[in-house]
């Protein structure tokens, strides 16, 4: 029998008044297994009325109130992370320790909501003038709303949602149609932890639901994560609807290797980082720039280690990837690799055609590197999202930071060097807002920024003076000590030949 998945309005699910349904597809089967409702207007209007009428009590509630819900909450997620891990799987099709992850990032920030009574305090200033004081306090805005694309069905809503209820908000979720389970049993659980009646609400479909939602006066805030074409008319229509709106887009995240780096750790990050979650995530690493004469080895070794993995169903404990979202999407993928030669790229593994025994219909796809990509080709200029490497090679440090500061794309990037100089330099001069020093996926902790720059993120109303960065640097990647341990070169040795 098809599962039904419906919005959760007002506290309890409600099928919606539209009568459309979508298909929700098990990746690694190619079943449709679900039917999920589409809202209508009238269907995402209804879900706004309940995030209004609960915000008249949500939003004057104490701050005690809302910080012992949120507790109760984080205990339930936690005990409840195996199962929300299994719909991750099922409708996703990432490995289970994948979608675990998944659920421990987002509870990190449901840890960072318990926490907001610091955030919350305010601000004041004694005798700015004689016997004047002045304060600034913080206060809730009203029925704000998440939009979230399908790599993340648990991660990205649990970015959005428990922040802004603590803060005294009410919340609509519209989450990916084509994963949206994880998003109603996370409304199930906030509802068990005594979350009042309407504060959290679940709409699912396509554009007719979002569009209501960007355009809904009683809506004041909007946060959108997904592909850039998409940020931008988010962007675009609730800034013209006079809504702040912060957008987050997609991506295409190098990886620079010097030519001093452990290049056995870098192909272990390069490995994990592009094929992880079969490439679809916006901080995948989709392009590594060897620089210098490293290129052959770097790229053999990448070579051996991926040629390794584990392709299968997201459930069976064994698998290291499981397959693509859809059966569309896998063509797509796979349309970039057998184009690459023809575009000059040298093909050294073809993931293309892959099957797995007894899954023949699921949406599968093997592993596949590219190497000496031409920036021309489409496989270097789009982001492909799917476990497809491109590798580039440039002379020098320069060369390849002007290569990685031409991409359009600036989410996330990485530098694997010994030379502390080197990677100052880099952080300093790279052109994305979120930088790693021998790590490969630099998504920083709950409680620093998260986003891209340029096109990877649809540039937030709220105007600041300078844009929020974070870098991380790998402790457990620093030289090994000893006799072996390169002598460290001042950053200015990268800007000559290497
Ligand atoms: P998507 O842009 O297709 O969809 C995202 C959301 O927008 C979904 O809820 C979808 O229903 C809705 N949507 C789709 N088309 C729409 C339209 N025409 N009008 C209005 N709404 C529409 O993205 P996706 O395929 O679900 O997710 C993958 C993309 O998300 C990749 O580009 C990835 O890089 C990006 N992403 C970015 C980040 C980040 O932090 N920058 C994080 C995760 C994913």
């Amino acid at each position: 029998m098809t599962k039904i998945v419906s919005h959760w309005i007002g506290g309890k699910a409600a099928e919606g008044a539209s009568g459309t349904y979508g298909p929700v597809t098990d990746p690694a089967t190619g079943e449709v297994t679900t039917k999920v409702a589409f809202a209508s207007v009238e269907d995402v209007d209804a879900a706004v009325a309940a995030a209004k009428e609960a915000y008249l009590s949500w939003g004057r509630s104490s701050l005690a109130t809302r910080t012992s819900i949120l507790f109760k909450f984080r205990a339930l997620l936690d005990a409840h992370r195996d199962e929300i891990a299994a719909l991750i799987t099922a409708e996703h099709g990432k490995v289970h320790s994948d979608a675990l992850g998944e659920v421990a990032r987002g509870l990190e920030i449901v840890d960072l909501a318990c926490g907001i009574s610091v955030q919350l305090k305010g601000e004041l200033s004694t005798e700015v003038a004689g016997r004047v004081d002045v304060s600034s306090i913080r206060q809730p805005l009203g029925v704000v709303t998440g939009i979230t694309p399908f790599n993340f069905p648990a991660m990205v809503p649990l970015w959005m949602f428990p922040l802004a209820i603590a803060c005294g908000n009410t919340f609509v979720l519209k989450p990916s149609e084509k994963d949206p389970s994880a998003s109603v049993r996370l409304a199930e659980l906030f509802s068990e932890a005594g979350l009042p009646d309407g504060v959290f609400n679940v709409v699912h479909g396509d554009k007719v639901a979002v569009d209501r939602l960007l355009a809904h006066p009683d809506v004041k805030a909007v946060s959108f994560v997904g592909s850039t074409p998409i940020a931008r008319h988010i962007h675009t229509t609730a800034s013209a609807n006079g809504k702040r709106v912060q957008a987050l887009g997609g991506a295409k995240n190098h990886m620079l290797v010097l030519p001093d780096a452990d290049l056995d750790a870098a192909a272990d990050a390069a490995v994990s980082a592009a094929y992880g979650s079969a490439g679809e995530r916006c901080m995948a690493i989709s392009a590594v720039v060897a620089v210098g004469a490293i290129g052959d080895t770097l790229v053999e070794k990448i070579r051996e280690r991926a040629e390794k993995i584990k392709i299968g169903p997201g459930n069976v404990p064994t698998s290291e990837m499981g397959p693509l979202i859809t059966a569309t999407h896998r063509d797509k993928v796979a349309s970039y690799v057998t184009g690459a030669a023809a575009e000059g790229a040298e093909v050294v593994l073809d993931g293309t055609g892959y099957t797995v025994d007894g899954h023949e219909n699921g949406h599968w796809i093997g592993i596949s590197l590219l190497d000496r990509v031409p920036t021309t080709a489409a496989a270097y200029r789009d982001e492909i999202f799917g476990p497809v490497l491109c590798v580039l090679r440039t002379e020098t440090y320069e060369e390849a930071m002007d290569l990685i500061n031409g991409s359009p794309f600036g989410n996330g990037t990485a530098i694997f060097t010994r030379d502390g100089g080197a990677a100052r330099r880099f952080q300093l001069e790279v052109e994305a807002g979120m930088v790693g020093v021998n790590v490969p996926i630099p998504v920083p902790v709950g409680y620093h920024s998260f986003g891209g720059w340029k096109d990877s993120s649809s540039a937030t109303t709220t105007s600041t003076a300078t844009t929020a960065r974070t870098s991380t640097p790998a402790a457990r990647s620093s030289p090994p000590a000893g006799p072996t341990r390169p002598t460290p070169r001042p950053a200015s040795t990268w800007a000559s030949r290497a």
